[in-house]
């Protein structure tokens, strides 16, 4: 087995190069294809060459920046773009675009302050770079050129570890370029836990979840990346802020939240205060199946308005159900998770299970409780550790990155998209985002499949998160892509809901984010985006 320090992250696919399926493989999957989307003919593509071809660096590295920077072509082409859906087709095609001209690795938030100046003077762009997962092209260097002489991609992956503890205050330092995994190896050793797991947790970091406000899946409570941070620090062209590190404060606006969010467009975050805690000690779970999606949705709403805060509330409907394989009888179903480090949990279980069958669901597995089980191996981190279904549904889960890269090698398309709404706008905006992207998908792939999940839960409503799988057009994946993500953006915000609930702004979602946002306020990011970066170096044309 390969040490994380010998593996290589794929050039065009999702993660590890070696866990990328060999040519077998992808013949089975040409099988299974066959099944899950009749109207599409699977056949196995060749592969895009290993060593990419790139266009020269418009400029060569400047003095100050010699000791970090590189311009190798696999770097260069490495840092190109994110991985959203267009990403892969144009990284399978052998294509880096306007790759960024220089690469630059700082080791300390001197080094990035002195990367900012320099790029300030001499007017290059500045992007931000994490681990490079957004899927709304936030580091699409090419689409940041403009008229910049340069694009500088600025890796904050020497900006790594836990670099602080206070177990009074269950508080942790944390680098920005830090990615999912190692925080939680290093927070463990004090016996602590973030608790966040976006489904790109191994490949994204702190200062990319910060930036992009992240959802982790843990569906109730503290969900969202703001949630867990009490302090971070930010360096912009025009200066250095550290926000208040105080655990709440009512002395005017909230400076933190206002960076939260900010896509580099501001500056560059270089490290947190995160709010940490022990890790759980019990958990409770299990799964209900409903004949009826709405019959689930009216037990989430119940569950997420009880009080009782499950850890985990996951609702399936049934393509996602069998697309995740945890059902194939044609039913919904309901993952529920409760977790503690400090008392049994089977007392909320049983009366979460009780509002679940109120509604007419079946317990199908657990109910369960575990008290000091081994945490689930990384990248699964702290999911629903439960009964079967939820098992294996956490596998499809972090497995379906790959198999997204896999399905396109044999030409299928396969994409997701999300949003939150009101619990009263539920049913009107799920029939007509689904009726949709059904017509969308008929015109552009000859039919395919929707499914919807709920990925978070509050009490004022869900977060539904579709996904939609057709046939791809070879030569054309492009074009088709982009009808069907119009389409689904169309559609979620005329009925309501927000262009993003976890994915971001970016470029990709900016025209339906600037209908969406009101235009005053459009004016305040814009002035205040100034005051941060006066000469418009950070992230052009992403967010503002
Ligand atoms: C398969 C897959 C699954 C995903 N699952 C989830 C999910 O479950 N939940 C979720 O919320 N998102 C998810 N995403 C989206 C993506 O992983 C998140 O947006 C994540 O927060 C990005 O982190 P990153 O480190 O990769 O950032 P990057 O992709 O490198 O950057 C994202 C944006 O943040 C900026 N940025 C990065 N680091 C900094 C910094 N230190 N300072 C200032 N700006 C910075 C970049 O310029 C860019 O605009 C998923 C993406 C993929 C491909």
């Amino acid at each position: 087995m390969l040490g994380t320090m010998d593996r290589q992250r794929s050039l065009w696919a999702w993660g590890w190069r070696d866990k990328f399926p060999d040519d077998a493989a992808r013949a089975g999957l040409v099988q299974l294809a066959r099944a899950l989307v009749p109207t599409a003919q699977p056949a196995s593509r060749s592969l895009p060459p290993d060593e990419p071809e790139v266009a020269p660096a418009r400029v060569s590295v400047p003095d100050p920046l010699v000791t970090m920077s590189s311009q190798t072509s696999r770097d260069r082409a490495a840092h190109s773009r994110g991985r959203a859906f267009v990403d892969l087709v144009a990284g399978f095609a052998g294509d880096y675009g306007a790759p960024p001209d220089l690469i630059v690795r700082p080791r300390d938030p001197i080094g990035v302050a002195r990367v900012l100046e320099v790029c300030d003077e001499r007017g290059f762009a500045v992007v931000p770079f994490g681990g490079g997962t957004s899927v709304v092209g936030g580091v699409d260097a090419a689409a940041a050129r403009g008229d910049h002489p340069a694009v500088v991609c600025l890796d904050l992956s020497a900006l790594a570890g836990v670099l602080e503890v206070d177990t009074a205050s269950r508080l942790a330092r944390i680098g920005a370029g830090t990615f999912g995994p190692r925080i939680e190896d290093e927070l463990a050793t004090h016996g602590l836990t973030l608790r966040h797991f976006p489904q790109s947790f191994e490949f994204s970091t702190l200062g990319g979840w910060l930036a992009t406000r992240a959802g982790g899946h843990f569906a109730t409570g503290a969900t969202h990346i703001d949630d867990l941070c009490h302090s971070l620090t930010m360096v912009a062209p025009s200066g250095t802020l550290a926000t208040h590190r105080h655990p709440a404060s009512g002395a005017g606006p909230e400076a933190a939240r206002l960076l939260l969010g900010s896509e580099g467009a501001f500056g560059v975050i270089t490290e947190a205060w995160m709010r940490v805690v022990p890790r759980p000690r019990w958990r409770a779970s299990a799964s209900v199946a409903f004949r009826q999606f709405e019959h689930g949705v009216a037990a989430a709403r119940a569950l997420v308005q009880s009080g009782l805060q499950p850890a985990n509330a996951r609702l399936l409907d049934p393509n996602e159900a069998r697309l995740h394989r945890v059902r194939f009888d044609g039913s919904a179903v309901l993952l529920i998770g409760f977790e503690s480090s400090d008392h049994p949990m089977t007392a909320w279980l049983t009366r979460a299970l009780e509002l679940a069958r109120d509604h007419g669901g079946e317990v199908v597995a657990g109910p369960t409780e575990k008290t000091d089980a081994p945490e689930p191996a990384v990248p699964a981190g702290g999911h629903d550790e439960a009964p079967t279904e939820a098992a294996t549904w956490r596998q499809a889960f972090f497995d379906a990155p790959y198999l997204q890269s896999a399905l396109l090698s044999i030409g299928i398309l396969s994409d997701t998209f999300e949003t939150a709404c009101t619990w009263a706008q539920y049913p009107e905006l799920h029939a007509k985002v689904t009726a949709a992207m059904q017509r969308a998908l008929d015109e552009e792939c000859g039919g395919g499949i929707v499914s919807c999940r709920f990925t978070h839960l509050y009490p004022d409503g869900p977060a539904p998160y579709y996904t939609f799988v057709g046939a791809l057009r070879i030569g054309g994946e492009v074009a088709q892509w982009r009808a069907l993500k119009a389409a689904a953006s169309e559609a979620l915000v005329q009925a309501g809901g927000t262009i993003t609930h976890h994915h971001a702004v970016g470029r990709t979602h900016k025209p339906w984010y600037e209908r969406e946002r009101p235009p005053l306020f459009g004016d305040a990011l814009t002035a205040i985006k100034r005051t941060f970066d006066p000469r418009g170096i950070m992230n052009p044309g992403a967010l503002i």
